[in-house]
């Protein structure tokens, strides 16, 4: 990881200040230092010379210089043998004894602020120095910014029962039923161990939660740790694994350590499966760094007792791709399953994240609710943001519906690119292209309506056409599964029926269709020449944290076999969509036209125009 540059400039601002502070004292130095050193030398010879003169009225002895003051008030400095004393000196120099009795002598002993500036200062300062460069770096590492000094040190960031700010309960997460009354138990041991503790009850120490990305897996761990008012330590997978080979491992143990000191407490484990891949499949050799913070936190689970009182949480959204040993006895034995939310859980979902927002009268959660099978807490999140910030920019004081509806094509789609301008050209290609998606998908009784068709482009596509499914869907069917596939042929077949060209428009939708055409021969057993048959089982490689390809498991007979089932397929889908258009073309070319007026038909627009005739 690069240290930010918030950090890279904090670090040299600790320098500059380090810097300032040696010049402030040398500055001192040299001008306290300068006074002492303006008083004019004299050799012993002339001092004496001096005190034979009887100019001298007072010497000052101090160690071996000697300050001396004349009659016209002038200053001097000299200096003898430090060994010798200076009566003695100066009569080796021949001074007349009568003479130097009339000098006034004093030996003064080293102390004050002399002493203090000649011997204390010079050792003390650079020691003071020192000391504060350290307490700085110190209070850096503190802080976290300082990374190079923290790398054995767990980085976790901790959310303490205190911090009602931060606090979630399980108030706070809407839906997701099952998996908080699993939860409850977990909450109980925290808060009360002591009743499980004397029954000899065994509490798992390890919990997984698992389901898609937004399913609110953080968000739940959290409220366990807020309803049993216990420390909360976030840790993401991902942030064991930095700058430093070996840091996996320490940041692990310090993690733990920290943990178990604060206990009774939840460690939470974020994106498990960026460390907790099986292991030995990887081409990283068996002793990269993911494999060392992997068994790292088998070796803390494994000597974890129940007394220690530390439940572990980890989040992942691929189960499938985990290390079984990670799913032992007495690791992560315990599975909580968080399903995408239904549109109760939606509805629920929605009004916690609209509490805070001013809503018009008119709003009606329920039917934004309809609208959004498939959405995560996440997205929903999102939504309802969205929504606020486009009223804000209206400088609306509150959220409308309509901001509602049209925040939920931004999640899906991305934001509209008005300033994407299309020739007159490419706008009546768009057009037809959409106008054939759209024209399938509403002429097959197994695909899902069509809500929107629009050639503004957003997000990355030119055009879109929005289709949503009624109800909340668990099963798909091969019938809704191959409207899909003739849905998606339908820009490609229109484009060709009507400029008899293709462009570049329709790649993305056959990329699409040929993904999901070698899903059903492949893993849903909807093939009818290869039948109920899993092919192509996943054997992860992981090379530079890149997923090499799947390993196939099934001879080249097979593989020659599937390329024309999937190839029949999508023939199967274009064909379907050919047929299709052509019978209905004068349909097509109205809702093209109008699309190259309105540039977007809202659903019942729609419907209007292919219920005409
Ligand atoms: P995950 O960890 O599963 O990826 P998060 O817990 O980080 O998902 O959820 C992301 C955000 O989505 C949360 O901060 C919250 O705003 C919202 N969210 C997700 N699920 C729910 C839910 N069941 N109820 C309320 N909000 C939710
Ligand atoms: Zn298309």
């Amino acid at each position: 990881m690069k240290p930010k540059p918030s950090q890279v400039k904090n670090w040299s601002n600790n320098f500059i200040w380090v810097l300032v502070i040696l010049m402030v004292i040398s500055a001192a130095y040299s001008l306290l230092g300068g006074g002492l050193q303006q008083k004019k030398e004299l050799s012993l010879s002339e001092l004496v010379a001096k005190i034979n003169s009887e100019e001298v009225t007072e010497i000052r002895v101090i160690d071996s210089a000697l300050e001396i003051k004349l009659k016209n008030g002038e200053d001097f400095l000299a200096h003898k043998e430090p060994e010798t004393g200076l009566t003695e000196t100066l009569k080796n120099y021949g001074v007349q004894p009568e003479k130097l009795g009339k000098v006034n002598l004093n030996v003064v002993s080293r102390g004050g602020f002399n002493f203090f500036m000649g011997v204390i200062l010079p050792i003390v300062v650079p020691v003071i120095i020192i000391a504060l460069f350290i307490w700085m770096t110190a209070r850096q590492v503190q802080r976290g910014s300082a990374q190079a000094f923290t790398f054995g040190q767990s980085r976790a960031r901790l959310i303490s029962p205190d911090n009602t700010k931060e606090r979630i309960t399980f108030k706070d997460v809407a839906g997701v039923k099952e998996a908080k009354e699993e939860l409850k138990e977990i909450v109980d041991f925290l808060k009360n161990p002591k009743k499980f503790l004397e029954i000899g009850a065994k509490i798992p120490k390890g919990v997984l939660l698992m389901g898609a990305p937004g399913t609110g897996k953080t968000m739940l761990a959290k409220a366990v740790s807020g309803e049993a008012g216990v420390p909360f330590f976030h840790m993401s997978a991902s942030e064991f694994i930095e700058m430093f080979v070996g840091v996996g491992a320490s940041r692990t143990r310090d993690l733990f350590r920290l943990a178990k000191k604060s206990a009774p407490s939840i460690i939470f484990i974020d994106e498990l499966d960026a460390i907790g891949r099986i292991r030995g499949a990887g081409l990283g050799g068996g002793h990269d760094e993911r494999e060392q913070t992997l068994n790292q936190i088998l070796v803390e689970m494994d000597g974890m007792e129940t007394d220690d009182r530390v439940i572990v949480m980890a989040a992942t959204n691929r189960p499938d791709v985990l290390d079984p040993a990670l799913l032992r006895p007495g690791r992560f034995d315990r599975r909580v399953m968080l399903d995408l939310p239904d549109i109760n859980d939606r509805e629920e979902i929605l009004k916690i994240h609209a509490k805070n927002k001013p809503l018009e009268k008119e709003v009606e959660l329920r039917r934004i609710a309809e609208r959004t099978p498939g959405f995560s807490g996440a997205d929903l999140a999102n939504l309802v943001n969205e929504a606020a910030i486009v009223a804000a920019r209206e400088d609306r004081k509150k959220v409308g519906q309509m901001d509602l509806i049209n925040s939920i094509e931004k999640v899906i789609l991305g934001p509209e690119r008005k300033s994407h301008i299309l020739s007159q050209d490419e706008k009546k290609i768009s057009a037809y292209h959409e106008a054939g998606h759209a024209l399938v998908a509403a002429s097959m009784k197994h695909a899902d309506p069509v809500h929107k068709v629009s050639i503004v482009s957003r997000g990355r596509a030119a055009g879109y056409t929005l289709k949503l499914p009624l109800e909340d869907r668990h099963l798909y069917s091969r019938s809704h599964f191959r409207a899909e596939l003739a849905m998606s042929m339908g820009g490609y077949a229109a484009e060709k029926l009507v400029f008899d060209e293709i462009t570049t428009g329709a790649s993305d939708d056959i990329r699409k269709a040929t993904a999901l055409a070698r899903n059903l021969v492949t893993r849903f057993g909807m093939s009818e020449k290869i039948g109920p048959m899993a092919l192509g089982e996943k054997e992860e490689m992981i090379f530079l944290g890149r997923e090499l390809t799947t390993e196939r498991n099934y001879s080249e007979d097979t593989a020659k076999l599937i390329d024309k089932e999937v190839k029949s397929l999508l023939d199967e889908a274009y064909e379907k969509a050919v047929s299709i258009l052509t019978e209905r073309r004068s349909k097509l070319d109205k809702i093209a036209n109008t699309l190259i007026e309105k540039e977007t038909l809202e659903r019942e627009e729609f419907a209007k125009i292919v219920a005409s005739n």
